[in-house]
Protein backbone atom coordinates (compact mmCIF):
# COMPACT_ATOMS: atom_id res chain seq x y z
CA UNK A 1 0.00 0.00 0.00
CA UNK A 2 1.09 3.37 -0.71
CA UNK A 3 2.28 5.29 1.70
CA UNK A 4 3.52 9.34 2.21
CA UNK A 5 6.72 10.90 4.13
CA UNK A 6 6.43 14.46 4.56
CA UNK A 7 8.33 17.76 5.89
CA UNK A 8 11.30 15.81 4.95
CA UNK A 9 13.57 18.92 6.07
CA UNK A 10 16.07 18.02 2.97
CA UNK A 11 14.47 15.83 0.22
CA UNK A 12 17.94 15.26 -2.07
CA UNK A 13 16.79 14.04 -5.69
CA UNK A 14 19.12 14.02 -7.68
CA UNK A 15 16.54 14.18 -10.61
CA UNK A 16 19.08 16.54 -12.59
CA UNK A 17 21.81 13.42 -12.12
CA UNK A 18 19.66 11.04 -13.41
CA UNK A 19 18.84 12.72 -16.98
CA UNK A 20 22.23 13.16 -16.85
CA UNK A 21 23.12 9.77 -16.76
CA UNK A 22 25.30 10.70 -13.73
CA UNK A 23 27.84 12.72 -15.71
CA UNK A 24 29.14 16.52 -15.49
CA UNK A 25 27.51 17.19 -12.42
CA UNK A 26 27.22 20.39 -11.21
CA UNK A 27 26.41 21.22 -7.04
CA UNK A 28 22.68 22.16 -7.87
CA UNK A 29 22.41 18.63 -9.73
CA UNK A 30 21.75 17.22 -6.21
CA UNK A 31 18.27 18.46 -6.93
CA UNK A 32 16.94 19.37 -2.90
CA UNK A 33 13.79 20.08 -1.84
CA UNK A 34 13.00 21.77 1.35
CA UNK A 35 10.19 20.27 3.52
CA UNK A 36 9.89 17.63 0.97
CA UNK A 37 6.92 15.08 0.51
CA UNK A 38 7.30 11.90 -1.07
CA UNK A 39 4.54 9.38 -1.69
CA UNK A 40 5.38 5.80 -2.80
CA UNK A 41 4.88 2.21 -2.17
CA UNK A 42 7.25 -0.34 -4.08
CA UNK A 43 7.65 2.51 -6.85
CA UNK A 44 7.86 6.68 -6.60
CA UNK A 45 4.68 7.97 -6.95
CA UNK A 46 5.08 11.48 -6.36
CA UNK A 47 7.63 14.26 -5.25
CA UNK A 48 7.10 17.64 -4.17
CA UNK A 49 6.82 19.98 -1.35
CA UNK A 50 4.93 19.40 1.82
CA UNK A 51 2.98 21.86 1.20
CA UNK A 52 1.65 20.57 -2.23
CA UNK A 53 0.64 17.21 -1.82
CA UNK A 54 -2.28 16.69 -3.98
CA UNK A 55 -5.37 15.93 -2.08
CA UNK A 56 -5.90 12.34 -3.37
CA UNK A 57 -2.37 11.09 -1.19
CA UNK A 58 -3.75 13.54 2.40
CA UNK A 59 -5.77 9.94 3.68
CA UNK A 60 -2.48 7.70 3.04
CA UNK A 61 -0.83 6.41 6.04
CA UNK A 62 1.67 9.73 6.49
CA UNK A 63 5.04 10.10 8.93
CA UNK A 64 6.73 12.92 9.43
CA UNK A 65 10.43 13.27 8.98
CA UNK A 66 10.91 16.95 10.11
CA UNK A 67 14.94 16.73 11.54
CA UNK A 68 15.54 14.12 8.52
CA UNK A 69 17.40 14.14 5.49
CA UNK A 70 16.28 11.63 2.72
CA UNK A 71 18.35 10.75 -0.28
CA UNK A 72 18.79 7.49 -3.04
CA UNK A 73 19.65 4.51 -1.40
CA UNK A 74 23.53 4.08 -0.75
CA UNK A 75 24.80 1.35 -2.31
CA UNK A 76 27.94 -0.06 -2.61
CA UNK A 77 28.95 -1.26 -5.60
CA UNK A 78 32.27 -3.22 -5.16
CA UNK A 79 32.50 -5.67 -2.23
CA UNK A 80 34.17 -9.59 -1.34
CA UNK A 81 32.50 -9.99 2.03
CA UNK A 82 32.25 -13.54 2.14
CA UNK A 83 35.81 -14.79 3.55
CA UNK A 84 37.06 -16.73 6.51
CA UNK A 85 40.24 -15.62 8.91
CA UNK A 86 41.48 -12.54 9.20
CA UNK A 87 44.80 -11.01 7.73
CA UNK A 88 45.38 -8.06 10.78
CA UNK A 89 49.22 -9.52 11.55
CA UNK A 90 49.89 -9.19 7.80
CA UNK A 91 48.84 -5.13 7.76
CA UNK A 92 50.67 -5.16 11.12
CA UNK A 93 54.05 -6.54 9.25
CA UNK A 94 53.36 -4.13 6.68
CA UNK A 95 53.16 -0.84 8.94
CA UNK A 96 56.02 -2.79 10.82
CA UNK A 97 58.21 -2.36 7.15
CA UNK A 98 57.56 -5.93 5.56
CA UNK A 99 57.38 -6.34 1.95
CA UNK A 100 55.12 -8.30 -0.55
CA UNK A 101 57.65 -11.15 -0.68
CA UNK A 102 58.17 -11.17 3.14
CA UNK A 103 54.23 -11.30 3.69
CA UNK A 104 54.16 -14.27 0.93
CA UNK A 105 57.05 -15.94 3.05
CA UNK A 106 55.20 -15.89 6.48
CA UNK A 107 52.07 -17.31 4.71
CA UNK A 108 49.61 -14.16 4.38
CA UNK A 109 48.74 -12.87 1.31
CA UNK A 110 45.21 -14.04 -0.79
CA UNK A 111 46.10 -17.79 -0.07
CA UNK A 112 46.11 -17.74 3.64
CA UNK A 113 42.77 -15.85 3.18
CA UNK A 114 41.44 -19.00 0.90
CA UNK A 115 42.74 -21.51 3.22
CA UNK A 116 40.86 -19.77 6.20
CA UNK A 117 37.53 -19.47 4.01
CA UNK A 118 37.16 -22.76 2.41
CA UNK A 119 38.08 -24.28 5.75
CA UNK A 120 34.63 -22.44 7.04
CA UNK A 121 31.29 -24.52 7.08
CA UNK A 122 28.65 -23.51 5.16
CA UNK A 123 27.08 -22.45 9.18
CA UNK A 124 30.16 -20.46 10.08
CA UNK A 125 30.29 -18.40 6.71
CA UNK A 126 26.60 -17.58 6.37
CA UNK A 127 26.41 -16.18 10.12
CA UNK A 128 30.02 -14.02 9.10
CA UNK A 129 28.34 -12.85 6.28
CA UNK A 130 25.33 -11.83 7.47
CA UNK A 131 26.78 -9.56 10.21
CA UNK A 132 29.13 -8.04 8.06
CA UNK A 133 26.11 -7.27 5.34
CA UNK A 134 23.88 -5.79 8.82
CA UNK A 135 26.90 -4.05 10.02
CA UNK A 136 27.36 -2.08 6.40
CA UNK A 137 23.18 -2.00 6.54
CA UNK A 138 23.67 0.20 9.66
CA UNK A 139 25.24 3.03 7.82
CA UNK A 140 22.68 3.47 5.26
CA UNK A 141 23.83 0.83 2.60
CA UNK A 142 20.95 -1.17 1.36
CA UNK A 143 21.95 -2.42 -1.98
CA UNK A 144 25.30 -4.70 -2.11
CA UNK A 145 27.49 -5.90 -5.02
CA UNK A 146 29.06 -9.50 -3.14
CA UNK A 147 31.66 -10.82 -5.12
CA UNK A 148 32.88 -14.76 -4.81
CA UNK A 149 36.64 -15.05 -5.53
CA UNK A 150 38.15 -16.66 -2.70
CA UNK A 151 37.26 -20.78 -2.83
CA UNK A 152 40.04 -20.74 -6.23
CA UNK A 153 39.29 -23.94 -6.66
CA UNK A 154 35.88 -25.44 -8.52
CA UNK A 155 33.71 -27.23 -5.70
CA UNK A 156 34.76 -24.05 -3.71
CA UNK A 157 34.42 -21.70 -5.74
CA UNK A 158 30.88 -23.32 -6.67
CA UNK A 159 29.98 -22.91 -2.69
CA UNK A 160 30.99 -19.16 -2.87
CA UNK A 161 28.28 -18.48 -5.42
CA UNK A 162 25.18 -20.69 -4.05
CA UNK A 163 26.22 -18.85 -0.90
CA UNK A 164 25.93 -15.71 -2.41
CA UNK A 165 22.43 -16.55 -3.74
CA UNK A 166 21.22 -17.61 -0.61
CA UNK A 167 22.00 -14.53 1.47
CA UNK A 168 20.65 -12.69 -2.12
CA UNK A 169 17.34 -14.38 -1.56
CA UNK A 170 17.63 -14.37 2.40
CA UNK A 171 17.97 -10.77 2.32
CA UNK A 172 15.46 -9.53 -0.60
CA UNK A 173 13.88 -7.15 -0.85
CA UNK A 174 14.76 -5.35 1.87
CA UNK A 175 18.46 -5.58 0.68
CA UNK A 176 19.48 -6.02 -2.78
CA UNK A 177 22.64 -8.20 -3.39
CA UNK A 178 23.87 -8.77 -6.73
CA UNK A 179 25.67 -11.73 -6.83
CA UNK A 180 29.45 -11.42 -9.14
CA UNK A 181 31.47 -14.77 -9.94
CA UNK A 182 34.85 -13.95 -9.90
CA UNK A 183 36.29 -16.90 -9.70
CA UNK A 184 39.47 -15.10 -11.79
CA UNK A 185 40.45 -13.32 -8.78
CA UNK A 186 43.83 -15.17 -8.55
CA UNK A 187 45.99 -18.04 -10.01
CA UNK A 188 46.53 -20.46 -7.35
CA UNK A 189 49.74 -22.00 -7.23
CA UNK A 190 48.65 -25.56 -8.55
CA UNK A 191 48.04 -24.35 -12.33
CA UNK A 192 51.23 -23.48 -14.16
CA UNK A 193 49.44 -20.59 -15.88
CA UNK A 194 46.72 -18.00 -15.61
CA UNK A 195 44.75 -19.19 -19.12
CA UNK A 196 45.32 -22.82 -17.42
CA UNK A 197 43.31 -22.00 -14.37
CA UNK A 198 40.76 -20.14 -16.42
CA UNK A 199 40.15 -22.70 -19.33
CA UNK A 200 39.79 -25.91 -16.33
CA UNK A 201 37.99 -24.16 -13.80
CA UNK A 202 36.76 -20.58 -14.34
CA UNK A 203 34.91 -21.02 -17.99
CA UNK A 204 33.55 -24.64 -17.20
CA UNK A 205 32.03 -23.44 -13.48
CA UNK A 206 30.85 -20.29 -15.32
CA UNK A 207 29.24 -22.77 -17.91
CA UNK A 208 27.83 -25.10 -15.28
CA UNK A 209 26.35 -22.34 -13.05
CA UNK A 210 24.96 -20.00 -15.67
CA UNK A 211 21.54 -22.05 -16.62
CA UNK A 212 20.97 -21.47 -12.76
CA UNK A 213 20.57 -18.07 -13.72
CA UNK A 214 22.11 -16.81 -10.34
CA UNK A 215 25.09 -15.11 -11.69
CA UNK A 216 24.22 -11.51 -12.20
CA UNK A 217 28.09 -10.30 -13.43
CA UNK A 218 31.39 -12.00 -14.19
CA UNK A 219 34.53 -10.24 -12.76
CA UNK A 220 38.27 -10.86 -13.19
CA UNK A 221 41.53 -9.30 -11.98
CA UNK A 222 43.26 -7.76 -14.90
CA UNK A 223 46.45 -6.90 -14.02
CA UNK A 224 49.90 -7.77 -14.01
CA UNK A 225 51.00 -11.19 -12.70
CA UNK A 226 47.10 -12.33 -12.61
CA UNK A 227 44.93 -12.61 -15.60
CA UNK A 228 45.92 -11.22 -19.05
CA UNK A 229 44.22 -9.31 -21.40
CA UNK A 230 43.64 -12.30 -23.72
CA UNK A 231 41.49 -13.94 -20.40
CA UNK A 232 39.98 -11.21 -19.57
CA UNK A 233 38.65 -11.09 -23.29
CA UNK A 234 38.24 -15.19 -23.68
CA UNK A 235 35.95 -14.80 -20.18
CA UNK A 236 34.10 -11.36 -21.52
CA UNK A 237 33.17 -13.43 -24.72
CA UNK A 238 32.08 -16.83 -22.55
CA UNK A 239 29.95 -14.47 -20.23
CA UNK A 240 28.23 -12.22 -23.56
CA UNK A 241 27.61 -15.63 -25.10
CA UNK A 242 25.94 -16.65 -21.76
CA UNK A 243 24.02 -13.45 -21.57
CA UNK A 244 25.74 -12.11 -18.20
CA UNK A 245 27.15 -8.66 -17.31
CA UNK A 246 30.77 -8.30 -17.11
CA UNK A 247 33.08 -6.41 -15.18
CA UNK A 248 36.61 -6.11 -14.16
CA UNK A 249 39.51 -5.05 -11.69
CA UNK A 250 41.88 -3.15 -13.73
CA UNK A 251 44.74 -0.56 -14.12
CA UNK A 252 45.70 -1.35 -10.46
CA UNK A 253 49.25 -1.70 -10.46
CA UNK A 254 49.75 0.02 -14.11
CA UNK A 255 48.35 0.91 -17.07
CA UNK A 256 47.39 -2.43 -19.37
CA UNK A 257 44.80 -0.61 -20.92
CA UNK A 258 41.99 -2.64 -18.52
CA UNK A 259 39.46 0.44 -19.21
CA UNK A 260 39.71 0.16 -22.43
CA UNK A 261 38.92 -2.98 -22.53
CA UNK A 262 36.14 -3.54 -20.53
CA UNK A 263 34.21 -0.14 -22.20
CA UNK A 264 35.18 -1.54 -25.70
CA UNK A 265 33.21 -4.57 -24.18
CA UNK A 266 29.94 -3.11 -22.87
CA UNK A 267 31.14 -3.95 -19.07
CA UNK A 268 28.77 -2.74 -16.09
CA UNK A 269 31.76 -0.73 -14.48
CA UNK A 270 35.52 -1.36 -14.29
CA UNK A 271 37.08 -0.95 -11.05
CA UNK A 272 40.48 0.65 -9.26
CA UNK A 273 41.68 2.94 -12.07
CA UNK A 274 44.81 4.05 -10.25
CA UNK A 275 47.04 4.40 -13.68
CA UNK A 276 44.39 4.58 -16.33
CA UNK A 277 45.97 6.42 -18.91
CA UNK A 278 44.03 8.87 -21.08
CA UNK A 279 42.83 6.27 -23.76
CA UNK A 280 40.97 4.37 -21.37
CA UNK A 281 39.52 7.59 -19.72
CA UNK A 282 38.29 8.69 -23.43
CA UNK A 283 36.58 4.99 -23.75
CA UNK A 284 35.19 5.00 -20.70
CA UNK A 285 33.24 8.47 -21.01
CA UNK A 286 31.57 7.65 -24.53
CA UNK A 287 30.11 4.13 -22.99
CA UNK A 288 27.61 2.99 -20.29
CA UNK A 289 30.78 1.02 -18.00
CA UNK A 290 30.72 3.26 -14.73
CA UNK A 291 34.62 4.06 -13.43
CA UNK A 292 34.23 2.87 -9.99
CA UNK A 293 37.01 4.10 -7.74
CA UNK A 294 38.47 2.25 -4.54
CA UNK A 295 40.08 4.71 -2.40
CA UNK A 296 40.03 2.83 1.02
CA UNK A 297 42.09 0.57 -0.82
CA UNK A 298 44.86 3.14 -1.21
CA UNK A 299 44.09 4.57 2.03
CA UNK A 300 44.90 0.85 3.17
CA UNK A 301 47.53 0.58 1.08
CA UNK A 302 49.39 3.76 1.63
CA UNK A 303 49.22 4.34 -1.82
CA UNK A 304 48.35 7.39 -4.20
CA UNK A 305 44.71 8.33 -5.26
CA UNK A 306 43.02 7.76 -7.99
CA UNK A 307 42.50 11.07 -10.51
CA UNK A 308 39.34 11.26 -10.18
CA UNK A 309 39.01 14.76 -11.71
CA UNK A 310 40.45 13.66 -14.63
CA UNK A 311 37.21 11.12 -14.53
CA UNK A 312 34.75 13.39 -13.80
CA UNK A 313 36.18 16.36 -16.58
CA UNK A 314 36.17 13.88 -19.41
CA UNK A 315 32.51 13.34 -18.68
CA UNK A 316 33.11 9.52 -17.03
CA UNK A 317 30.39 7.89 -14.60
CA UNK A 318 32.09 8.24 -11.52
CA UNK A 319 31.19 5.59 -8.87
CA UNK A 320 33.25 5.15 -5.20
CA UNK A 321 32.79 1.74 -3.45
CA UNK A 322 34.30 0.47 -0.19
CA UNK A 323 36.18 -2.73 -2.18
CA UNK A 324 35.74 -4.23 1.41
CA UNK A 325 37.93 -7.29 1.57
CA UNK A 326 40.52 -8.80 4.26
CA UNK A 327 44.07 -8.12 2.29
CA UNK A 328 43.66 -4.78 0.89
CA UNK A 329 40.73 -2.93 2.69
CA UNK A 330 39.43 -4.43 6.03
CA UNK A 331 37.12 -1.13 5.76
CA UNK A 332 33.18 -1.52 5.32
CA UNK A 333 31.74 2.03 5.23
CA UNK A 334 31.48 3.23 2.42
CA UNK A 335 29.69 6.68 2.97
CA UNK A 336 32.74 7.50 5.13
CA UNK A 337 35.06 6.53 2.77
CA UNK A 338 33.82 8.98 0.03
CA UNK A 339 33.41 11.64 2.49
CA UNK A 340 37.20 10.94 3.26
CA UNK A 341 38.46 11.49 -0.14
CA UNK A 342 36.24 14.07 -1.31
CA UNK A 343 38.78 16.95 -0.57
CA UNK A 344 41.48 14.93 -2.44
CA UNK A 345 39.44 13.77 -5.45
CA UNK A 346 38.17 17.45 -5.50
CA UNK A 347 34.67 16.29 -6.39
CA UNK A 348 31.93 18.58 -5.96
CA UNK A 349 28.85 17.41 -3.47
CA UNK A 350 26.64 16.14 -6.10
CA UNK A 351 29.69 13.89 -7.68
CA UNK A 352 30.04 12.63 -4.18
CA UNK A 353 26.73 11.44 -3.47
CA UNK A 354 25.84 10.20 -6.96
CA UNK A 355 29.31 7.84 -6.51
CA UNK A 356 27.63 6.20 -3.95
CA UNK A 357 23.58 6.20 -4.81
CA UNK A 358 23.01 6.73 -8.94
CA UNK A 359 26.37 5.64 -9.90
CA UNK A 360 26.73 2.75 -8.09
CA UNK A 361 23.49 1.26 -8.60
CA UNK A 362 24.55 1.36 -12.40
CA UNK A 363 27.25 0.02 -11.64
CA UNK A 364 25.57 -2.88 -10.13
CA UNK A 365 22.83 -3.11 -13.32
CA UNK A 366 20.26 -1.18 -11.40
CA UNK A 367 19.28 1.38 -13.88
CA UNK A 368 15.40 1.58 -11.76
CA UNK A 369 17.35 3.35 -9.02
CA UNK A 370 19.33 6.29 -7.66
CA UNK A 371 17.24 9.26 -8.18
CA UNK A 372 13.83 10.44 -6.49
CA UNK A 373 10.98 10.31 -9.38
CA UNK A 374 8.21 9.19 -10.33
CA UNK A 375 8.17 5.75 -11.51
CA UNK A 376 11.36 4.73 -9.97
CA UNK A 377 11.98 1.78 -7.30
CA UNK A 378 11.48 3.56 -3.94
CA UNK A 379 14.76 2.40 -2.37
CA UNK A 380 16.34 5.62 -0.21
CA UNK A 381 18.12 6.21 2.97
CA UNK A 382 17.25 8.20 5.54
CA UNK A 383 19.43 10.25 7.86
CA UNK A 384 18.42 12.02 10.94
CA UNK A 385 20.50 15.09 10.55
CA UNK A 386 18.66 18.91 9.07
CA UNK A 387 20.53 18.95 6.13
CA UNK A 388 22.74 17.28 3.98
CA UNK A 389 25.98 18.92 4.36
CA UNK A 390 26.24 17.74 8.10
CA UNK A 391 26.79 13.97 6.87
CA UNK A 392 29.94 14.84 5.18
CA UNK A 393 31.18 17.03 7.63
CA UNK A 394 30.96 15.06 10.96
CA UNK A 395 33.11 11.95 9.54
CA UNK A 396 33.02 9.34 11.16
CA UNK A 397 29.81 9.88 12.97
CA UNK A 398 27.01 7.23 12.00
CA UNK A 399 23.87 9.52 11.42
CA UNK A 400 21.26 6.56 9.27
CA UNK A 401 18.37 6.19 11.28
CA UNK A 402 16.85 2.82 11.00
CA UNK A 403 13.84 1.05 11.14
CA UNK A 404 11.25 4.35 9.97
ZN1 LIG B 1 38.02 -5.97 -5.48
Amino acid sequence: MAQVYKNISELVTLSSVHKKDGRNLLPEDLGIIKDGAIVFDEKILWVGTSPKLPPEYKDLPTKSLAGHVLIPEIVDCHTHIPFGGNRASEYAMRLNGADYQQIAEAGGGILHTVTKSNSCDEKELLSICRKRIEKMASYGVGSFEIKSGYGLDYENEKRLTLLIDKLKKEFAPKYQIKNTYLAAHAVPKQFKNSSTYLNEIVIPLLEELAPLEIIDAVDIFHEKGYFTREDTTALFKKAQELKIDIKSHADEFNDNGGALLASHHNALSTDHLMCTGIDGIQALSKSRTVATLLPGTSFFLGKSQANARAFLDKGCKVAIASDFNPGSCHYDNVLQIAAMVAPTYQMNLCELWASITHNASHAMGLFNQGALKKGLNSRFSIFKVDELNQITYDWGVNHFTQGI
